[in-house]
């Protein structure tokens, strides 16, 4: 059985690099049957979700999706997920459903992406706006970390 929870030791520690702390208290479960069986509930609605948050978890159904992202696209997700946590606690459950919901019915009825950066659920429009803002960054700190040093 895989772990619970993913530390995602390296990912927290590139967010960090580019000034982003993850919340001590923020959980992640990639491909655990909780993140499984919560991902089919929501295939039922809509196309399977890569991650999603809930509360104070990230679940990744997929480990084999999360594997083949690299370690930039890793930290951008769990900072993607990171606002959903944060406008959870911001409205509370209750809030948070009902405006992601509204919003997702109003895409839906309209043709529209979900995740669309401009006319998408608003909720999406702010994690979409953080993670493309911090992808970059993310992508130079690695590439950084990764370069031989300096000739002397
Ligand atoms: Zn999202």
């Amino acid at each position: 059985m895989p772990p619970l929870t993913e530390p995602c030791q390296a990912e927290r520690e590139l967010l960090k690099a580019v000034g982003v702390s993850l919340p001590s208290t923020l959980r992640v479960e990639v491909g655990t049957r909780r993140a499984r069986a919560l991902a089919w509930v929501f295939t039922r609605l809509d196309a399977p979700p890569a991650a999603f948050a809930l509360g104070r978890t990230v679940f990744i159904p997929d480990p084999a999706y999360f594997a083949r992202l690299t370690l930039p696209q890793r930290a951008a997700l769990l900072a993607h997920e990171s606002v959903h946590v944060a406008q959870w606690q911001r409205l509370g459950a209750p809030r948070f459903l009902w405006q992601y919901l509204r919003d997702y019915l109003r895409t839906r009825r309209q043709g529209l992406d979900t995740h669309d950066p401009h006319q998408g659920i608003a909720l999406e429009r702010e994690a979409l706006a953080y993670e493309s803002r911090l992808l970059p960054l993310l992508e130079v700190a690695a590439g950084a970390e990764d370069a031989p040093p300096p000739a002397a």
